[in-house]
């Protein structure tokens, strides 16, 4: 059976390298706002432009089979979300960068709400530029998320603290349902896998974890905090191979090492 292949997930997204074509198209739209083209109508009027479908198809793309929402990973996106605001920023309107893909409830979330600090920094999390979990941790008893708790300063992290409270949806009763779900699917495949072991059933845990790569908790399990967690750390103790290789998969797409000064807490279209 070939290995199935795993949609690392609010999760870190590879950002896909945009055709030479689409570049040029979104180059060729920069210059017009940048030689005085009102932001919001040239946008509007870019949305049927076949260049900026094949754009928004690609950005649904980067979140897996199910199109779902960058932010939230609970609905299907719908929306072309500015990370940077285009009203204000306009000079970043057509940057592929700088496109993010959306459910309609985070993009109402958002809107044009857009912290930064004093040296200009964002204090959203932009989740194709780096990995959520650096700033959120993951409660397994409560199915919940917090900022994370950093030893260094005796704080939350301010941008988890920013990115929880603008796009309130993450803390949503029924996104917490969802990551519910996921989590105890992916605790079953585990615990089949613990108590069966042969290589068959390995591959069965691999499609396990790439059906269930919903709200980056594959990463959190696997690659992170959630790795002490049980049924998860008895196969990181008593299987190191299937560990390392469920590893390898999922930093195919997906985050860096963790940051070291930081633990738990304590206790489609254009829009
Ligand atoms: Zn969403």
């Amino acid at each position: 059976m070939p290995t199935p292949a795993i949609d690392d997930d609010m999760r870190f997204l590879r950002r896909h390298e945009l055709e030479a074509a689409l570049s040029d198209y979104l180059d060729c739209m920069q210059r017009a706002v940048a030689e005085g083209a009102d932001i919001v109508a040239t946008w509007k009027a870019q949305r049927q432009n076949r260049s900026m479908k094949r754009i928004v198809e690609e950005l649904g793309r980067m979140t897996g089979a199910r199109e779902r929402c960058m932010f939230c990973e609970d609905s299907r996106g719908t929306d072309v979300e500015h990370f940077w605001p285009k009203k204000r920023y306009p000079e970043k309107s057509f940057r592929w960068m700088n496109l993010l893909w959306a459910c309609a409830g985070c993009n109402r979330c958002k809107g044009d709400r857009f912290p930064c600090d004093s040296s200009g920094k964002p204090q959203l999390i932009d989740p194709t530029a780096e990995d959520p979990w650096d700033f959120l941790f993951y409660d397994p008893e409560t199915d919940e998320l917090t900022a994370r708790w950093n030893q260094r300063t005796g704080k939350e992290d301010p941008r988890g603290v920013m990115t929880l409270e603008i796009i309130s949806t993450l803390r949503h009763q029924a996104v917490a349902e969802g990551r519910r779900r996921t989590r105890r699917n992916l605790e079953r495949a585990v615990r089949s896998f613990l108590s069966n072991k042969q290589e068959q059933i390995v591959e069965e845990l691999l499609e396990s974890i790439a059906d269930n790569d919903g709200y980056g908790l594959p990463s959190w399990f696997f690659l992170r905090d959630g790795s002490d967690e049980p049924p998860f750390v008895e196969v990181r103790r008593q299987y190191p191979a299937v560990w390392k290789r469920i590893g390898k998969h999922l930093r195919g797409h997906g985050p860096g090492p963790a940051r070291e000064d930081t633990t738990a807490p304590p206790s489609r279209r254009p829009g």
